[in-house]
């Protein structure tokens, strides 16, 4: 794992050590105020045995803003990425060569600060961690959408990726899960009349050959890196795009009139999660089967030819580190 910490006002300490646990006085500050924030991106072999990563910068981009709202100190980018290139090197052999898998990555910081008392920690520890994986969500999900409990309001942290706003879904997700649904749909905080994101993904409907996803722009929804490259490509493509908010009624009348093409999750974790039941005002709603040729395939084929390096990176997306 890679280590630096904050002390005296800067990241000194660059090391990467053995994976091992964690020595914690019981005081420490991110055990009991929360002041955590993390990241998650994904590494992956080509055919030359090369090492892949999708956007590293975005994640990084992202993580100083998270930061920032958690009065976090940000983490210089040559800190981040120098760092992440030499753990790389020596994980490279963690990486699976089979389709589908990869080497899933996870940069955050907390702080270090052994004190009670709300204060923003004058110490920390910025760390990543990395762990082979497989296809997550390959099957398609069940999702409710939720019109009770609040994932993120205007002016709150929902748009960091910050490690409480996790712990405080977990509750109506466990609800939903009783019931027999993988994930919530959550909804604004306000009137629970518009669609936001899910869990750890965003979401996109296809209306009447319109893709529709809620925008970014109230700090209530995280930005998701997948949902940036999928908006990319979409409008690459002969779809039209339409970032704007979709209400629970709108869904509604798409689901009854039958004119919901396609609803899907994006994210580092599953890159697209077809969205195959959804569940709105208490009624359940199938989504027909869809062709292959349906864009949400479309899409995760081109991204998957990406990420392993078998179609060209005309966007820029990935950054190589040679085997
Ligand atoms: C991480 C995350 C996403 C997806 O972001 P990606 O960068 O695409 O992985 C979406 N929503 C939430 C709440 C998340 O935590």
């Amino acid at each position: 794992m890679f280590v630096a910490d904050y002390k005296n006002g800067e990241w000194q300490d660059f090391r990467i050590e053995p994976y091992a646990p964690l020595l914690l006085n019981p005081a420490n500050a991110t055990l009991h105020y929360g002041q955590s924030v993390f990241e998650g991106l994904k590494a992956y072999k080509d055919g030359d045995n090369n090492v892949l990563i999708f956007r590293p910068d975005a994640n990084q981009r992202r993580l100083n803003e998270s930061a920032d709202r958690l009065c976090i100190p940000q983490i210089p980018e040559e800190i981040f990425m120098e760092g992440l290139q030499k753990l790389l090197e020596v994980d490279q052999n963690w990486i699976p060569n089979k389709p589908g898998c990869s080497l899933y990555i996870r940069p955050f910081i907390f702080a270090t600060d052994d004190y009670l008392g709300i204060r923003p920690s004058s110490s920390y520890k910025f760390m990543i961690f990395t762990c082979p994986v497989g296809h997550y969500y390959a099957k398609p999900v069940s999702v409710k959408v939720e019109t009770k409990y609040t994932r993120a309001a205007e002016g709150g942290t929902g748009q960091a990726k910050a490690a409480g706003n996790y712990a405080g879904s977990l509750y109506p997700a466990l609800l939903a899960q009783k019931q027999g649904y993988d994930q919530l749909l959550w909804t604004d905080g306000k009137e629970h009349q518009y669609i936001e994101e899910s869990g750890t993904m965003n979401v996109m409907f296809i209306i009447n050959g319109t893709l529709i996803t809620a925008p970014t722009t109230k700090g209530t929804i995280l930005k998701g890196i997948t949902r940036d490259s999928v908006l990319t490509l979409a409008r690459e493509s002969e779809l039209r795009v339409e970032e704007r908010f979709l209400s629970v009624a709108e869904l509604k009348e798409a689901l009854d009139a039958g004119t919901l093409q396609e609803a899907f999750g994006t994210g580092t974790a599953a890159t697209i999660a077809h969205i195959q039941r959804i569940n709105v005002a208490d009624q359940d709603y199938e989504l027909p089967e869809k062709p292959a040729d349906s864009f949400s395939y479309r899409v995760l084929e081109i991204l998957d030819a990406i990420k392993y390096g078998k179609q060209e990176d005309s966007h820029g997306w990935i950054t190589k580190i040679l085997s």
